[in-house]
């Protein structure tokens, strides 16, 4: 009967449609981040809460490595992925067609709620005597790739600094898995990383025998920023994840949310299904990386800007949440 059952549910894979069965196992992909980073371990552990849950949803999830943020957003209006981790201000300007999307609103992009907070984090070698935003000027400075959070943020603040990246000093666009193992190497002198802390990334930096420090983003330019682009908002680096790092007190700079994006065309019922699984185990998720330990049902609920997806809404309507 049991083998019946199998070859019926392959025969259903192969040939049924997408509605044709109860029985039909749905299959969606999660587009994270840099394996050193904290998207790529999160999509790890929602991945698991919703896998052991599977004969429950006939709901398979897997994760992949990507480039962060904007590649998340493009591959999930492509419909390449179903789930995509995205910065909270790249989600607004996804939706409202700024910045990358100029002129191109992103109207099938979808909200489920927000995890972790993200500091953009600029981490110097300390024998290059960068204390300031301006002492990058002259240096060969990671922006990260194309496609990531930190690059969009790292060119917000130059601007915002008045710094020009093509003039004033060399800026690259290494996969932060690179990064640190290249600011050790001295083949760059620093890296910008918009990150949950704390991240493998920065640990592995830390730990090298090239003493490092954290470069601070001022009061004054981080109320610049935030007067024209108001996702942006203070946010500190807390420097006790750090032990060994050069400086002496806790990082000022600025800072965006961790959320979970979808697309408009992804089933209300997988959307629901994650959402629930997600929200029932916070706890869980809270234990599952350092990063994680802030979650609550209230900041997760923070930070969207695209419509809620019918899924999300639909559990929340049902917890109570909305
Ligand atoms: N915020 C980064 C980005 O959007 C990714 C950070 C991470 O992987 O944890 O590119």
């Amino acid at each position: 009967m049991k083998r019946l059952t199998g070859v019926l549910l392959a025969a259903v894979l192969v040939f049924g449609s997408a509605e044709s069965s109860e029985a039909q196992q749905r299959f969606v992909t999660m587009g994270t981040g840099g394996v050193t980073g904290v998207y790529y371990p999160t999509g790890g552990a929602i991945s698991r809460l919703v896998n052991a849950k599977r004969s429950v949803y006939n709901l398979r999830m897997t994760v992949e490595s990507t480039g962060g943020s904007v590649f998340n957003v493009n591959a999930l209006m492509n419909g390449d992925i179903e789930l995509g981790i995205v910065q909270s201000d790249l989600q607004y300007q996804a939706f409202n067609g700024l910045g990358e999307w100029e002129g191109r609103p992103q109207q099938k992009l979808r909200a489920m709620f927000s995890i972790h907070p993200e500091a953009v984090t600029i981490l110097a070698a300390a024998d290059r005597n960068i204390r300031s935003i301006e002492d990058l000027k002259g240096k060969t400075v990671n922006i990260g790739v194309p496609g990531s959070g930190q690059r969009v943020n790292a060119l917000d603040l130059f601007t915002a600094a008045g710094i020009s990246p093509d003039r004033d000093l060399r800026a690259e666009g290494i996969r932060p898995a690179e990064a640190a193992g290249m600011l050790q190497d001295g083949r760059i002198d620093a890296y910008f990383y918009t990150v949950g802390h704390p991240n493998g990334s920065i640990k592995e930096a830390v730990a090298g025998a090239r003493k490092v420090t954290f470069v601070p983003v001022p009061e004054e330019l981080v109320k610049k920023l935030a007067a024209e682009q108001p996702y942006y908002a203070p946010a500190l680096i807390p420097i006790s994840h750090y032990p060994g790092v050069a400086n002496q007190g806790d990082v000022p700079t600025f800072g965006v949310k961790a959320t979970i994006c979808t697309s408009a065309d992804v089933h209300e019922d997988v959307i629901y299904a994650i959402t629930k699984e997600v929200f029932q185990n916070i706890d869980e998720l809270r234990k599952l990386h350092p990063a994680l330990e802030v979650l609550s049902v209230e900041n997760m609920l923070e930070g969207l800007s695209a419509p809620l997806h019918p899924g999300a809404q639909r559990y929340f309507k049902e917890a109570g949440l909305l």
